[in-house]
């Protein structure tokens, strides 16, 4: 698939205006602070739902106005397909595909397939358990449609046993637990299947790209809440994590906050046998966040049988000449959006300068 078109109104610095895209690797080139970054964040809020820089959907409308609307049309096998998000600030948001208003996110997802690559890439690797939570969540989300669904869930009965904890500390019966506990491990099983098996497909992926692109060697260790080597059987992982829940119960009951389960996990990456997180120079962390990204890409390419339209904000004056030439080369065929300084030591198939929130293709 690509990107068509795209109309911006009021969206952080953008002028009014529609832009045409080329179906290859589009440069966009202009000074720091001109509206680079702003014209990604409007293409990929309308294949997430929301801001890559995780601003909420006010701090995208434009200074001094009270909406901003963002439209794309993406073509897909040769049929065009529209996408559009609006939002005023008394915070009516509207997200249509094709003209017809989505209930949920997860109908969006999967309508623009897209991958960002971007310095803040580097808190994945560098940040704390959250920060990977998070990354590998939304990139199962796109993959697996009842994936977010199920998190919602959880995160729902999450908060409602979070709560029972105070209350049970107050004086109030243990009896519901039980149930809570039961729902929570039904949930919470089927997470912990599902990043299983994407962190074992992420560790394949980053394994090849690492060793071709510094011979080293990366492995990927899922630190999951049942202790489980390979939980690759559901019902164990259940009777695991209900354990679990009933081991920690009077812990949780001392900090009234769940402290086993999906919501507390994590994952490692391994480079040459030492975790990256602490031992790795910056720039292993950095090549290490570049074949992390490469990896989500080449799985949600084989998820969907489709191509996804890249977003490269900022990231090539970063790498070496090598790593450059690399990265180019994998991501050869696809529809490609680099933001640069300069469109000198680039190569695109269209240039588009911006300059003070106008684009203006050449
Ligand atoms: P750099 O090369 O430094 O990364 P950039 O071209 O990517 O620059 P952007 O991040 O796109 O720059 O930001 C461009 C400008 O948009 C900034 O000066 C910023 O202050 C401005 N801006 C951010 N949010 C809004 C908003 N809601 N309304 C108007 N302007 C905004
Ligand atoms: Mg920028």
């Amino acid at each position: 698939m690509y990107v068509k078109e795209l109309f911006v109104d009021n969206f952080r610095n953008l002028e009014k205006q529609r832009i045409e895209f080329c179906e290859g690797i589009n440069i966009f080139y202009g000074l720091n602070a001109q509206g680079k970054s702003n014209l990604l964040e409007s293409i990929r809020l309308l294949s997430m739902g929301r801001s890559f820089r995780g601003s909420k959907s006010t701090e995208l409308v434009r200074f001094g106005e009270n909406y901003f609307y963002v439209k794309a049309i993406i073509c897909q096998e040769n049929n065009d397909k529209k996408i559009e998000f609006g939002y005023k600030k008394d915070g009516n948001k509207v997200i249509k595909v094709n003209s017809n208003k989505i209930k949920s996110i997860s109908e969006l997802l999967g309508q623009l397939l897209t991958v960002i690559f971007s310095p803040e890439d580097l808190n994945i690797i560098k940040e704390g358990p959250s920060h990977r939570r998070k990354y590998l969540d939304s990139c199962i989300s796109i993959i697996e449609k009842n994936y977010l669904y199920n998190l919602m869930q959880y995160n729902k009965i999450l908060m409602n046993r979070n709560k029972l904890l105070k209350n049970i500390k107050e004086g109030k019966s243990k009896n519901i637990l039980e149930i809570f506990d039961d729902q929570l491990v039904e949930y919470g099983a089927k997470i912990i299947m599902v990043r299983q098996n994407y962190l074992k497909n992420l560790e394949i992926n980053i394994k090849k790209f690492l060793l071709e692109i510094s011979n080293e060697k990366a492995e990927i260790v899922y630190l999951n809440s049942v202790g489980l080597k390979d939980a690759s059987d559901e019902e164990t992982v259940k009777k695991r994590l209900k354990e679990k829940l009933s081991k920690n119960i009077d812990l949780d009951l001392k900090y009234l906050t769940t402290q086993v389960g999906p919501h507390r996990e994590d994952f490692k990456i391994i480079i040459n046998g030492y975790d990256s997180r602490v031992y790795s120079s910056q720039g292993q962390q950095r090549t290490a966040a570049l074949c992390l990204k490469l990896s989500e890409f080449e799985i949600l390419k084989k998820a969907t049988n489709e191509k996804p339209v890249l977003l490269l904000d900022d990231v090539m004056s970063e790498l070496d000449e090598n790593r450059k030439k690399y990265v180019l080369e994998k991501l050869k065929g696809f529809q490609t959006f680099i933001t640069h300084t300069t469109k000198r030591d680039l190569k695109g198939d269209c240039y588009f300068k911006i300059s003070n929130g106008v684009v203006i293709k050449e």
